[in-house]
């Protein structure tokens, strides 16, 4: 049993219908609601609550800081490789694109710690494309061991893995995985998705139940949004994340809302999500799910990260490269996209503490976990 058997049950015509035929006196309902549950959800999502969205930031702003405090917990990624065997066109690291592939050896991952250590970082997201032979389970447990004893928190982002795989990496400190569905419409994801493992649309979305079974400490989900229709790819993320939270209790969750951005060989979005619009999801998923982290990266311009930043955000990165190595020897010709604030990570957390924030470098110790998942 998986979210897939839950997702075929799930009649998107129907969701699609009800999130456009939405009215006011829903979102009202929606507003009042004591809990976020799925039906606010699709209420909050629709079009019929934009008049409403500054009421909802609102509100959302005080439960983030009734949560969070004034806490935003930052980490950057760490990017192993740009390999990748897939075909996705809206990736720079897409197989036929014209690129240097690179992958870190040791010294290489040893040199790009320690510069990203020395900015005060202690949790950290290694990502790489997806590549089974070049970047898979011999090379993850090679170097996972190396960077745990330098990071309290360790995520990943890389393919999805086995169920199995997931638990030798706990074993070594893995605490954390993002795994994106991109989109949830899967017309969509295969227009997108032509070549390579990805293309398997089921595998991926049963991919968190995987990793929750496995016992890592906290999943990250998200949708790139710009594929597709986001108010129905961010209503599926929410049932997606219902049936994660009601089926693996134990497990924290993430969410991290995307948007399309340039890159070599990339496509143009077909649709446009708005600052408006992106600011209407964060408030939603806030209303919707108080626990949960939302998670803002360097995709998004700072003056809009910077507004942002108290209406729902929980976790951020900065001063991020998306090329691997890209922290000791900068080469754009590596990079996955363009990022949009390439502000220092001493100039963000000025502006954060500017707007009465408090900067988190570290706020995980696993000292306390049994024996065997320590490194
Ligand atoms: S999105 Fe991921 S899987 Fe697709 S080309 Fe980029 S790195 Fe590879």
């Amino acid at each position: 049993m998986s979210f897939v058997d839950h997702f075929a049950r799930i009649e998107r015509d129907k969701l699609l219908l009800a999130l456009y035929s939405c009215t006011a006196a829903d979102v009202e309902r929606a507003l009042v609601q004591p809990e976020g549950n799925l039906q606010s959800l699709l209420a909050l999502l629709s079009p019929a609550a934009e008049p409403y969205i500054e009421e909802m930031a609102q509100r959302s702003a005080a439960l983030t800081r009734q949560r969070f405090g004034a806490n935003i917990g930052l980490y950057l990624p760490l990017y192993l490789s740009n390999l990748c065997a897939n075909e996705c066109d809206y990736c720079g690291f897409s197989m036929s694109n014209k690129l240097k592939r690179k992958v870190l050896n040791e010294q290489e991952l040893a040199a790009e710690i320690a510069i990203i250590k020395s900015r005060g970082f202690d949790s950290i997201l290694l990502v790489s494309g997806e590549h089974e032979t070049k970047v898979g389970m011999d090379y993850f447990q090679r170097v996972l061991p190396l960077v745990k004893q330098q990071f309290s928190y360790l995520a990943m982002e890389v393919q999805p893995l086995e169920e199995s795989h997931y638990r030798k990496l706990v074993e070594q400190g893995l605490d954390a995985v993002m795994v994106y569905q991109e989109t949830y419409q899967a017309e969509t994801y295969a227009k997108h998705h032509t070549r390579g493992k990805k293309q398997d649309f089921a595998y991926r979305l049963a991919t968190p139940d995987r990793v929750a079974r496995a016992g890592v400490d906290k999943i990250g989900l998200g949708v790139l949004l710009g594929l597709d229709d986001w108010r129905l790819d961010a209503l599926m993320m929410g049932y997606h994340l219902d049936y994660l939270e009601r089926h693996y209790w134990r497990t924290r969750f993430s969410i991290s809302l995307p948007r399309l951005r340039p890159c070599t060989g990339g496509i143009a979005p077909k649709v446009h999500l708005t600052d408006l619009g992106l600011v209407q999801m964060i408030c939603t998923f806030r209303l919707f799910n108080q626990q949960l982290d939302i998670s803002l990266s360097t995709r998004e311009a700072p003056s809009l990260r910077d507004n942002l930043l108290p209406l729902g955000i929980t976790q951020m990165s900065a001063g991020s490269s998306t090329q691997p190595g890209g922290y000791q020897v900068p080469d754009s010709q590596l990079d996955q996209f363009e990022i949009s604030d390439d502000r220092t990570v001493e100039q963000v957390i000025t502006q954060m503490r500017l707007k009465g924030f408090n900067p988190v470098f570290k706020d995980w110790e696993s000292a306390w976990i049994v024996p065997k998942m320590r490194v």
